[in-house]
């Protein structure tokens, strides 16, 4: 939607950018079906440059500017701005890969670089990227910035430095960055103040580079695959933390509640869990036979296997051996398992399905799964939504739970209600989300830490950037 006043706005990028790369659209439709906000229009600059001559631009005139990467925040607002009256930065055209160094572990990366992009210039040498499971086409640094979470760990745990454009326009680096003249080992926190992550769903600047980290390449891989019934959640639980606590498992241990397993081919009904081994060949060999005798005897699982990606006559051969590759840093290109979970590529989300995303950490304890599978059943009882819950184990004592909603576009306000449910009957649970989307803004403050933290974060936010020309309203 664009407002008229935008016509004014808006022409002051095309100074700066061209005519071509300005228009007074917004970001249009949006998967969530969160309510589109009046934009003076969208600017797509090419260079790191030319953000901060937008930046420096608009802050001087009081207009405040949203920036994405590549927009594909499918779930919590996809290319959406928190507030109305903003000029949206579109940074997809910033895909360049700086600067390299597959020995030493990093690239420095734009937020338009996608993570098949990025995967792809690691294709056979020693070094991987932490990928997701969303589509290849969705940005690294997108996702690191809004704390998203890969397949090895939290992402923003790959994040050794940023270059960021500061509200006044002013450009600065954070955290470890290249020298030309000497090798400094990759480390982000460096002396005084760690900087990095303050940018990480902070609105106190735009990032226009990053430093990645790139992680050695394990020699061997399997994931063991468990099937389990809902009555054995509790057991399973208990049996999949003693695997994490006693340090068997490689990468993030996930397992999906019934409706999220369906994308994964499982036998309807039941619980899948997909747990992760890498190391030296022989490491994975034993690691990966303990696990599946453990389970075996422990009676809990119905099925249980570690040879699905090598076994071409699995039934589940084709997902595991994809699933084993994206442990290994391959996103596929094809969107192959992303198109079997969502029912269409990825570029038509936002036109066709309504899809929303709720994201609390748990406790990794029997108890906190199972009551959030209970809670999960109670938005079911009282909207009809069937939410898929996938647990992504960040540790022996924290779940990332991610909870979806699909539906019907024509339901979207029952499924705003059960969002609603389930934004307050986890909280009050103890289940904290740690992303939001751009329609719950409010929630940072109702869980957003100690209450003198909002208080400091606040008034760095109001002495760095007065005026609020960063994304008002996205986390605060
Ligand atoms: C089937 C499916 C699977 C998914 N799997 C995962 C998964 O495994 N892990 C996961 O974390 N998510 C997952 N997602 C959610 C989402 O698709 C990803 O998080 C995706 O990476 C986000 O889109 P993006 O990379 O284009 O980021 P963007 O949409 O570009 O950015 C996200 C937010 O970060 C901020 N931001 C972005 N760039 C900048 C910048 N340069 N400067 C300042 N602020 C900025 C903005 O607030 C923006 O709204 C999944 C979604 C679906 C539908």
């Amino acid at each position: 939607m664009s407002d008229t006043p935008g016509t004014d706005t808006i022409s002051i990028a095309a100074d700066i950018v061209g005519v071509d790369r300005v228009s007074p659209d917004g970001p249009g439709a949006n998967t969530g079906l969160f309510r589109q906000r009046k934009v003076f229009g969208t600017v797509r600059p090419r260079t790191a440059d030319e953000v901060r001559r937008l930046v420096a631009a608009y802050a001087a005139r009081s207009v405040s500017l949203h920036a994405y990467s590549t927009g594909r925040n499918w779930g919590l607002g996809s290319r959406e701005p928190a507030d109305d009256d903003v000029v949206v930065l579109d940074l997809g055209s910033l895909d360049e890969i700086r600067e390299i160094d597959v020995d030493a572990g990093w690239a420095v990366v734009e937020p338009g670089v996608t993570q098949g992009q990025l995967a792809a210039r690691l294709d056979g040498t020693a070094r991987m990227l932490n990928v997701t499971v969303s589509s290849a086409h969705s940005s690294v640094i997108g996702n690191a910035l809004d704390r998203g979470v890969g397949l090895r760990h939290q992402r923003v745990e790959d994040l050794m430095g940023l270059e960021v454009v500061l509200p006044d326009g002013e450009v600065v680096r954070v955290g470890w960055w290249p020298d030309a003249h000497r090798q400094t080992p990759v480390y982000p926190h460096g002396l005084g103040p760690s900087l990095v992550q303050l940018f990480v769903q902070g609105n106190f600047g735009i990032v226009t580079g990053a430093v990645v980290r790139l992680l050695p390449r394990p020699e061997a891989l399997r994931v063991v695959r468990l099937n389990f019934q809902s009555a054995e959640l509790g057991e399973a639980t208990a049996q999949l933390r003693r695997w994490q606590a006693q340090g068997l498992v490689s990468g993030v241990l996930k397992f999906y509640n019934p409706a999220a397993a369906r994308g994964y081919g499982s036998t309807p009904g039941e619980w899948l869990a997909h747990v992760c081994v890498d190391g030296t060949p022989a490491a994975v060999a034993a690691l990966s036979g303990i696990i599946v005798d453990e389970a075996v005897r422990s009676g809990v699982f119905t099925d249980v296997s570690n040879t699905d990606a090598a076994d071409p006559a699995s039934p589940h051969h084709e997902v595991t051996a994809l699933v084993e590759r994206s442990y290994l840093g391959d996103p596929d290109v094809t969107d192959t398992v992303f198109e079997a979970k969502m029912g269409m590529p990825a570029d038509q989300l936002d036109e066709r399905i309504g899809f929303l995303f709720f994201l609390p950490l748990l406790p990794f304890t029997p108890e906190a799964v199972v009551k959030a599978d209970e809670l999960l059943e109670r938005v079911r009882e009282e909207t009809g939504i069937a939410c898929g819950a996938t647990g992504n184990v960040l540790g022996p004592d924290v779940v990332d739970l991610v909870v979806t909603l699909k539906f019907d576009r024509s339901d979207a306000d029952v499924a705003h209600r059960a969002l609603d449910l389930v934004y307050e009957s986890f909280t009050e649970a103890g289940f904290l989300p740690y992303r939001l989307d751009v329609d719950h803004r409010e929630w940072f403050d109702r869980c957003g830490g100690q209450p003198s933290e909002r208080a400091f974060t606040r008034r760095l936010k109001d002495s760095i950037d007065p005026a609020g020309t960063i994304a008002p309203g996205r986390y605060f």
